[in-house]
């Protein structure tokens, strides 16, 4: 069921547990990531990243279908995210098509002129029942294995994550401190000292991106410092892949319904043992009463 961003990340903040976001790109990882949920009882954000929809051309109407009906269908509270959307235009078509949160990465902007768009979106999208998480520094991105050179990165500075929430109402922020997208060799890095420092001067919910590279038990300390949303992309692809890839080598004749099937239940586990990993699990009580 529909249910806000912002409210499920309060209470998660109240409660100490964090709620993922595993980012789905087809019906089958759509379907994974509710069906744990529901296993789980725990409450979810479903979501695309329009940001790779719009560099393939995909037409996010379709993606937006598929959302709506695994967030009404969800016996549990569910948000549907446009992540990392590629500009404004994308902020009102995400509005539109009945998304009711949306991510912006603002990392390429100047710190003031970050401010003002995030202004902007965050008025727009409140009018129309939408949470907003925005981003203002960037992620070091992994390509092919190997990290980019992350020394020109700068980590989220505390005093500018303040102002960034004040000036622009921002319903959570995504924090740069040593979390990576993508891919790479050996677990990321996380400044917890800067995480604490973050923490302790602003309010607002605090959001962690490339999960996949980060170990379990860095996942499991940020939590407890006051993360309450963890994005996970990549961990869900490999779990896909690695099915299609060994059913395929097994069989002459595809049976395309059943890897789609197999695959889906892999995603499935590896989420719900996340959600119990992250303590949302057991947590859709409180936002429905049911
Ligand atoms: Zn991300």
């Amino acid at each position: 069921m529909y249910t806000s961003m912002s409210d499920m990340l309060k209470e998660a903040q109240r409660e100490r547990y964090a709620v993922g976001y595993f980012e789905s790109w087809n019906l089958e990882s759509t379907r994974a990531v509710v069906k744990a949920a529901e296993e789980a009882r725990s409450p979810l954000f479903v979501g695309f990243n329009g940001g790779f929809l719009d560099e393939h051309g995909y037409n996010v109407e379709y993606y937006a279908s598929i959302g709506k009906v695994a967030v009404d269908s969800a016996s549990v509270p569910a948000a549907l995210l446009l992540n990392e959307v590629s500009g404004f235009k994308q902020v009102v078509q995400a509005i539109r098509l009945g998304f009711n949160a949306v991510m912006i990465d603002l990392s390429l902007l100047p710190f003031e002129e970050a401010v003002e768009q995030a202004k902007s979106i965050v008025e727009t999208s409140h009018l129309a029942n939408v949470s907003v998480e925005a981003q203002f520094d960037s992620l070091p991105a992994a390509k092919k294995g190997a990290m980019e050179e992350v020394s020109n990165i700068a980590m989220t500075d505390p005093r500018k994550a303040a102002e960034f929430v004040e000036k622009t109402g921002v319903d959570a922020l995504s924090v740069s401190i040593g979390n990576v997208h993508g891919l790479y060799k050996g677990w990321a890095h996380i400044d917890f000292q800067r995480l604490q420092e973050i923490k302790k001067i602003i309010g607002t919910p605090l959001v962690l991106h490339g999960a996949t590279g980060i170990s379990d038990e860095d996942v499991k300390k940020a939590i407890g410092l006051g993360v309450c949303k963890i994005n996970v992309g990549h961990a869900l692809r490999l779990a896909f892949a690695e099915v299609i890839r060994n059913s395929l080598r097994r069989k002459l004749s595809p049976d395309l319904e059943s890897i789609s099937d197999s695959a889906e239940k892999k995603m499935k586990d590896l989420i719900r043992n996340k959600m119990k990993m992250y303590g949302c699990a057991g947590h859709a009580r409180e936002l429905t009463g049911s």
